[in-house]
């Protein structure tokens, strides 16, 4: 495919693909965009490279997948030369690792920084998108990629005088770039979920005191962090092939451990709580996966959370704040589990109090205090680890335009519709990097990445080699894909709980479980049948005949 033509009258820039954003998804789908010869553009509203790694600075910052997986797997010289120095690497380090591979791959000089997509229509004409740039250029291509993040839109909380407090407010997931020194400070941490409970045990080590107000109690495993050994490096490369293939087809999130073999009720109490404690003391998001039924059978969750809930009464001190730490409204898992580093202890630290704000929520933020239940508690700095408006949020920033001009805001108004998370009916050669009805955030993300972007690029060739002009999804293929992500998601504990899976952080966002709940490798295997039979459920158009399915 040539770059898109524009008349000289029109002469603005033309790409076959534009991508948004330059997180792992996007720095990928530009490799293997340029491999294939497809011109490409990648606009970034950042500074640099890195996505979530870019913006999430907040003290104890790290990935819960460990990074000896938690890393690309498409260049082999690449997993064998990078040298993880944590179990679970720090954020700065892989924003290293970002910046590492943007130079190796010489991507840069196809990403415009400070840059964000505002507008994107599709000219039904043209078969091509005209994109907006916040530098107000348009640029036309005849592919638009969505790599935008699922969770790069924090979302500040509508807490009544925020904007009244004089000290200073970070979020955790905007942290400003220079260091931020705590010592001699009050801070008020708003939120505990992954980032707040990263967060609150650096910021106790630093500050005079650290209140953490918590509305939802949430269930954490210890990280177990160390160094990584030679030897454990190299268990890892020595086996990449094989770790990386059980992760791609057998895993169901993405993570290459051990895999249950049975029921928690299948064993006895004794043997139950054996395997509980191994897998505590191992630590790591592989506790969910010590029993095959956890997700499913509310008797059989209830096991681990218990045991979860008599590992907080063990660590922290004072019965009521171990109490009030004891999550209650949830099945374990059902919000994604947090992975910490003593955050249980630090409540036995002198300088760290919790406020429960879901007995009695917030009532006022005021110029130097959050006020809860009548009791001013004064505050020098607030963090607010409240979270983002995960999945649909910054894809709901852009103004997308399809067919007839609907925009997607409006198609998705009352949650989000795709075939598997690919693509959205009525926007054509539109495609979304681990979009909603995809497995995505219940994975190691870097696996599902993968996955999409090496899908869409085989999709490009094939549009190329056929002569191809426009690829949507089918109307009846996407609704079908949507009841399906529904059905099964309906058939888990997972709809259980008020999370951000569900839209539920979002005050009036519909409560959708957005992402595909049926594991990596299946979902795989559907995508790449799908591409097998042509595309299936997909409408593809030529050129000179525009609507007319080919194949689908
Ligand atoms: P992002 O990294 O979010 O990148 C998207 C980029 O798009 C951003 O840089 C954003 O600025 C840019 N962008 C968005 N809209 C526009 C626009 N309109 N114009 C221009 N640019 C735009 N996942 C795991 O699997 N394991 C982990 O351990 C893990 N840890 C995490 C820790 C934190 C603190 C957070 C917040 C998330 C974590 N995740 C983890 C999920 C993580 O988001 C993904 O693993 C992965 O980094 C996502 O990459 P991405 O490129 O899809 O999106
Ligand atoms: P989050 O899980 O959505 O947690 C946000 C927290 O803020 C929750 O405790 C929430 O309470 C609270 N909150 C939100 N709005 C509030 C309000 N108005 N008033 C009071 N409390 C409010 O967000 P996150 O911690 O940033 O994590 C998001 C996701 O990013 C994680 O689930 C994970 O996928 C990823 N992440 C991973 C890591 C890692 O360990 N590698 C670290 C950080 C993030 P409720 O629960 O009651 O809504």
């Amino acid at each position: 495919m040539s770059p898109a033509q524009s008349s000289p009258a029109q002469a603005r820039e033309a790409y076959d693909v534009v991508v948004v954003g330059a997180g792992f998804a996007g720095m990928y789908m530009l490799h293997r965009l340029r491999g294939l010869g497809f011109s490409a553009r990648v606009y970034e509203q950042g500074g640099g490279v890195g996505g979530t790694w870019y913006w999430n600075r907040y003290p104890g910052a790290r990935c819960d997948v460990e990074s000896m997986q938690y890393s690309y797997s498409f260049s082999e010289e690449l997993q064998q030369e990078w040298d993880w120095s944590e179990r679970y690497a720090p954020q700065a380090e892989i924003l290293k690792y970002a910046n590492h591979v943007a130079d190796r791959f010489d991507l840069r000089r196809d990403i415009q920084f400070d840059t964000r997509v505002e507008r994107a229509v599709f000219d039904e004409q043209a078969n091509a998108w005209s994109v907006k740039i916040s530098d107000g250029k348009m640029v036309e291509a005849k592919f638009v990629v969505l790599a935008t993040g699922c969770l790069s839109n924090a979302r500040k909380p509508d807490i009544q005088g925020l904007d009244n407090f004089k000290g200073p407010v970070y979020h955790t997931g905007n942290w400003p770039h220079e260091p931020v020194d705590f010592a001699g400070l009050r801070v008020g941490l708003i939120g505990t979920g992954s980032s707040g409970i990263q967060s609150a045990p650096i910021i106790a080590e630093q500050a005079r005191h650290l209140t953490v107000f918590q509305r939802t109690a949430n269930f954490s495993i210890p990280a177990r962090n160390a160094a990584l050994t030679d030897e454990e490096r190299n268990a890892f490369r020595n086996n990449y092939p094989e770790i990386r293939r059980f992760a791609r087809e057998i895993a169901r999130n993405g993570i290459h451990a051990e895999q249950p073999d049975r029921g928690a009720l299948d064993d006895s109490e004794d043997a139950r709580r054996a395997k509980y404690k191994a897998r505590w003391d191992r630590g790591g998001l592989t506790f969910m996966s010590a029993y095959n039924n956890l997700g499913l059978d509310l008797a059989a969750n209830d096991t681990a959370a218990n045991y979860v809930r008599s590992k907080i009464t063990e660590i922290v001190k004072d019965a009521t704040t171990a109490k009030l730490l004891q999550p209650n409204s949830h099945p374990i898992g059902t919000k994604r589990i947090c992975i910490d580093t003593d955050y249980f202890a630090t409540f036995n630290r002198p300088n760290v109090s919790l406020v429960d704000i879901k007995t009695n929520p917030i009532e006022e933020i005021t110029a130097n205090a959050v006020r809860v239940a009548g009791t001013d508690h004064e505050v020098d700095a607030l963090v607010l680890a409240t979270g983002f408006d995960a999945m649909t949020g910054s894809v709901a920033r852009i103004d997308i335009r399809g067919r007839g001009g609907r925009t997607l805001n409006q198609k998705w108004a009352e949650g989000p519709k795709t075939y598997l998370g690919l693509m959205s009916a009525g926007f054509p050669n539109l495609f979304i990097i681990t979009g909603p009805g995809s497995p995505s955030v219940l994975s190691n993300m870097i696996v599902s990445i993968e996955q999409h972007v090496d899908w869409i690029a085989d999709c490009l060739v094939h549009m190329r080699q056929q002569g191809l002009a426009t690829m949507e999804a089918g109307g009846e293929a996407e609704d079908k894909w949507v009841a399906h992500v529904n059905e099964i998601a309906h058939g888990t504990l997972y709809p259980q709980a008020n999370s951000w899976y569900m839209g539920a952080n979002i005050p009036g966002k519909p409560r959708i479980f957005m992402p595909y709940i049926g594991g990596v490798g299946i979902y795989r295997r559907i995508c790449d049948e799908v591409a097998a039979k042509g595309y299936e459920g997909f409408v593809m158009t030529r050129a000179e005949q525009p609507r007319r399915v080919v194949t689908g």
